[in-house]
């Protein structure tokens, strides 16, 4: 008799989701085919080296934090933890444009945030009491907005709730999801300045989140087929029988698994009937190549901007990167428009002068993440589907967390979970 062969896993999708997944699998030893449709990993986590700027830039700046429990266990994985950046200590610098003011937002150690007593770190000109409106937030029902929760106006929403909900969400506080800021909330600020340290790839997110993790999976004898796009999954019976490739068909055999880890537009057309989140709004990054670093090398700046075009800039060697999310704005403003609009936001937050707008590369992301309302949330699937051996994650599959980085891999995590138990109920059977 043949020897029977080990069943396998099919991960479809070789971003942040579909990596973690396959890095978890193949810790466990099991053999892995990773399909990618474009030539190289990441998805819209991804760095590329700009020719005009002639250097590696990011397809946007992608601000992580200390608590992210699971990004940490995903670069432990791929001995990786070593490459991010970041501040000692949890401060959040920010400029205000019209004023000029500065300050900082530093939450202070422990999970009492006795801090809030001393007005250096908070928001100026807000009262301890403002800040009871995170109780709102961490209460509120599933339908509720971010503003039902914190109102929109007064110098606590302008200077945090705003600008953090749109960072976070990518959506404007009067559509937002208070419920997918709760968990952030949580695991970040509600647990002190150890949990809320910001931090980014330390060179590119490529070297820092992708590369090492093809690198750790080829090592283990993963298959990984770029350029490879999955367009359709032959069923029968409630199982998958075959993936349907551009030019092929991958047949699986009995106790195969697939993790299909593609955005949801993707996914909508490779599994008929599933119902995913609509995409929300675009994020437009701006990177400027400056004629002179303005931070040590290995080093970074983020500062945080409240009034202007611009809403987070970031500096790195001679690279200085404007993000700016819930960008629906901007969508057809041309390149130039925006580079100018920018440019005296980063002069500002970096204080470089009148130093003249260097070059720079505009770089709209249009379907960045889902919309990250409460209409949009209900409509996430589980990882788990009908079909016995399909699991679904991306970062708009219920994970409970924003499209985010953390909540790309947690599913990545999740889906290769149950995988394994997957499998051994196959083999029980
Ligand atoms: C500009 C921008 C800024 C962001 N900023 C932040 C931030 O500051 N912090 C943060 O935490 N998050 C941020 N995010 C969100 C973060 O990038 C995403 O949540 C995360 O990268 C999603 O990973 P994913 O694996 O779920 O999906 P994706 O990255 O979309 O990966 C899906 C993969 O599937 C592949 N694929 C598609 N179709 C097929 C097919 N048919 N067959 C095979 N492969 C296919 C794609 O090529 C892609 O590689 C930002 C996103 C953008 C775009």
């Amino acid at each position: 008799m043949a020897p029977r062969l080990s069943p396998k896993v099919h991960v479809i999708g070789a971003g942040l989701a579909g990596l973690a997944a396959a890095v978890r699998l193949s810790g466990a030893g099991l053999p892995i085919t990773l399909y990618e449709a474009s030539p190289r990993a990441g998805g819209r986590c991804r760095s590329y080296h700009d020719p005009q700027l002639d250097a590696v830039i990011d397809n946007g700046n992608h601000l992580m934090l200390s608590g992210n429990h699971a990004i940490m266990a995903y670069l432990k994985a791929i001995g990786a933890s070593d490459r991010l950046a970041g501040p000692s200590d949890a401060a959040f610098p920010f400029v205000d444009v019209a004023t000029g003011a500065r300050w900082s937002l530093r939450p202070g150690a422990g999970v009492i945030p006795w801090w809030l007593l001393d007005p250096a770190r908070r928001v100026p000109n807000t009262s301890v009491w403002q800040y009871l409106s995170v109780a709102r937030v961490m209460s509120a029902g599933g339908s509720a907005t971010m503003t039902a929760c914190v109102g929109s106006s007064g110098e606590l929403y302008r200077n945090f709730w705003e600008p953090l909900t749109v960072a976070v969400l990518n959506t404007a506080p009067g559509q937002a999801s208070a419920g997918l800021m709760r968990p952030v909330l949580r695991e970040t600020f509600l647990k002190g300045a150890e949990a809320c340290r910001p931090l980014v790839a330390r060179d590119s997110l490529a070297a820092t989140l992708v590369d090492p993790a093809v690198e750790t999976l080829t090592r283990a004898g993963t298959t990984i087929r770029f350029g490879t796009r999955i367009r359709a999954l032959t069923v029968a019976n409630q199982t998958i029988t075959a993936l349907e490739a551009d030019e092929e068909s991958v047949p699986l055999a009995a106790g195969d698994v697939v993790i299909l880890a593609v955005p949801p537009w993707v996914a909508e057309t490779i599994v008929p009937g599933l119902s995913a989140p609509p995409p929300g709004e675009p994020i437009v990054n701006v990177h400027y190549r400056l004629p002179r670093a303005v931070v040590a090398p290995g080093d970074v700046r983020i500062i945080g901007v409240v009034g202007g075009a611009a809403q987070w800039v970031f500096a790195r060697g001679e690279i200085a990167s404007v993000t700016i999310s819930a960008a629906r704005d901007l969508a057809d403003t041309p390149a130039e428009e925006i580079i100018a609009r920018c440019w005296p936001d980063v002069a500002l937050a970096l204080e470089l002068g009148d130093m003249p707008v260097p070059a720079a590369r505009v770089v709209k992301e249009r379907r960045a993440t889902f919309a990250q309302t409460p209409e949009a949330a209900r409509l996430r699937p589980r990882c788990r589907t009908a079909v016995t051996n399909l699991l679904l994650a991306g970062d708009w599959t219920d994970t409970g967390l924003p499209a985010t980085i953390e909540g790309a891999v947690r599913s990545g995590f999740t889906a290769a979970d149950e995988t394994l138990r997957t499998m051994s109920a196959h083999k029980a059977a």
